[in-house]
């Protein structure tokens, strides 16, 4: 809720849009609504076979996939998934977990349809104990507050400290560095068979990451189903 104490420390300490550095109103918690409708959206919760969820043929079995923006190093979608990744913006997080699923559940299908539990991709426990935080979990968390749909924050662990994928530029590097990193916690076996799964992640590249996640939860527990939303996707794959 919006309190005066809140007016008055923006009068002194202006909330600023992380995209454009324009003020933000009172309205905007995160980020101001011309970004949040001028950024480029994919729409591909709207496309059934997408150029994201064709990135997975061949690979792993998955339901559907779609991501909310285009990424590209230029665009203005990297500052946010700086805010969410080195500035320690949690709000961000979950508040782009929030817009995504009101997006995803806007047109003639419900992306969410079926879906039983929302599980993010997990971090490495050395980098959560420098961030403090998963930035997934903030986008699982989101989508959770917008849909009801529970949210398995612990059912899949990292299980190998790998280096970060970001400085990693072929493709091959990117699919060798998490191969076999992730592991289905055995005390949530329970909560994923025979349902359906939505993976999330901030940013895809390669796919390589959200692959190894999907062929690990299937390999455990062949019954379930994989589905898969992302804040963001390279557009050059
Ligand atoms: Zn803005």
């Amino acid at each position: 809720m919006y309190t005066l104490l809140h007016s008055f420390t923006d009068l002194l300490f202006p909330r600023k849009c992380p995209v454009c550095g324009n003020r933000l109103t009172e309205w905007n918690e995160t980020i101001c609504l011309h970004c949040l409708s001028t950024l480029p959206h994919t729409l591909y919760h709207q496309r059934r076979g997408n150029p994201f969820e064709q990135r997975f043929y061949g690979l792993v079995p998955i339901e559907r996939a779609a991501s909310y923006f285009f990424y590209t190093p230029e665009n203005p979608v990297h500052k946010i998934l700086h805010e969410l990744k080195y500035y320690g913006n949690t709000r961000m997080g979950i508040e782009m977990g929030r817009c995504m699923a009101t997006h995803f559940q806007s047109g003639k299908t419900n992306f969410f349809e079926g879906i039983d539990l929302i599980v993010p991709v997990p971090l490495s426990t050395n980098r959560m104990k420098l961030r403090g935080y998963n930035q997934c979990s903030l986008l699982a968390k989101g989508i959770s507050d917008v849909t009801g749909i529970p949210m398995g924050d612990e059912s899949l662990v990292r299980t190998i400290d790998n280096p970060t994928q970001t400085h990693l530029k072929s493709s091959k590097q990117r699919w060798e560095n998490v191969k076999g990193i992730f592991d289905v916690n055995p005390q949530d076996i329970h909560k994923i068979q025979k349902k359906h799964i939505l993976l999330v992640d901030d940013v895809s590249t390669t796919g390589a990451t959200l692959s190894a996640c999907a062929q690990t939860i299937l390999k455990a527990i062949p019954d379930c189903q994989i589905s898969i939303a992302t804040l963001a996707v390279a557009h050059d794959g």
